[in-house]
């Protein structure tokens, strides 16, 4: 069965349908990288799988489960977003707490579990400092920390290194594959890099114009792009 399985999805913000009966099947620990030019849905479609945007019509489902309505909390996801969007008053042990306690779990629970995203992100000795004494990358990864204190069965990523400089993106990209080895979660990641595309998915979407245009592992699409549009994006010379 598909950990997470779309059908029929379509989306408007008034007039204008921005996805377009959209139908994916993703696998328990795959990871999926969405790319497409920008305005395509990306974000959109990512903000309806985590339950932060309603969907027009369609179904979303997890685990088998019917979450189409359900509440963000409710979904087993966590999301990483461009910006990191810290809190710049609380310290990253309370940032990365800070939906614990939303949570309603327990002051001692919360430092275990906390503690315990920290060292699995390198970052046990900066629990006690503020968002402004972190490097971009260290607050790029109190971000990842932020969703993995939840242990959600889905990991969602919306350009999480375009804000970073090119070899932080780099090291950042490395150490993202590595949560994925760890973790074994499933997670569906946004990029416009091709790079990251190419060496992060175990299958890449395509999405144009708020339809899905190729699915495929990045070999599939690299060498039997179905056409021009998918070959740009993917970097193959057809
Ligand atoms: P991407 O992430 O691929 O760049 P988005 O999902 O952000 O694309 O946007 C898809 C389309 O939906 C764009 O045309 C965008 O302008 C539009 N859109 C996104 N959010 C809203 C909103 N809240 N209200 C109206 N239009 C929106
Ligand atoms: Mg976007």
């Amino acid at each position: 069965m598909a950990e997470l399985s779309i059908r029929g999805v379509r989306k408007s913000f008034g007039e204008t349908e921005v996805i377009r009966n959209v139908d994916l099947s993703v696998g328990n620990g795959e990871f999926v990288v969405f790319v497409g030019p920008s305005g395509c849905g990306k974000s959109t479609l990512l903000r309806m799988i985590a339950g932060l945007e309603n969907v027009t019509s369609g179904t979303i489902s997890i685990d088998g489960a019917d979450v189409t309505h359900a509440d963000p909390s409710k979904r087993g996801i966590a999301m990483v977003f461009q910006t990191y969007a810290l809190y710049p008053h609380m310290t990253v042990e309370e940032n990365m707490g800070f939906g614990l306690e939303m949570a309603g779990i327990p002051a001692d629970e919360r430092k275990r579990m906390v503690r315990r995203a920290a060292e699995t992100l390198h970052l046990e000795t900066y629990l006690a400092r503020k968002p402004k004494q972190l490097s971009g990358g260290q607050r790029q990864r109190v971000a990842i920390g932020r969703a993995i204190v939840r242990d959600p069965k889905i990991f969602l990523f919306d350009e999480p290194l375009s804000n970073l400089d090119a070899e932080l993106r780099v090291r950042m990209r490395i150490e993202i594959a590595k949560l994925h080895a760890d973790l074994g979660a499933t997670m569906i990641y946004v990029t416009h890099d091709q790079v990251e595309a190419m060496t992060l998915a175990s299958r890449i979407v395509v999405l144009r114009d708020g339809r899905i245009e190729q699915v495929g592992t990045p070999l599939e699409l690299y060498n039997n792009p179905d056409n021009q549009f998918v070959a740009g994006f993917i970097g193959s010379p057809k």
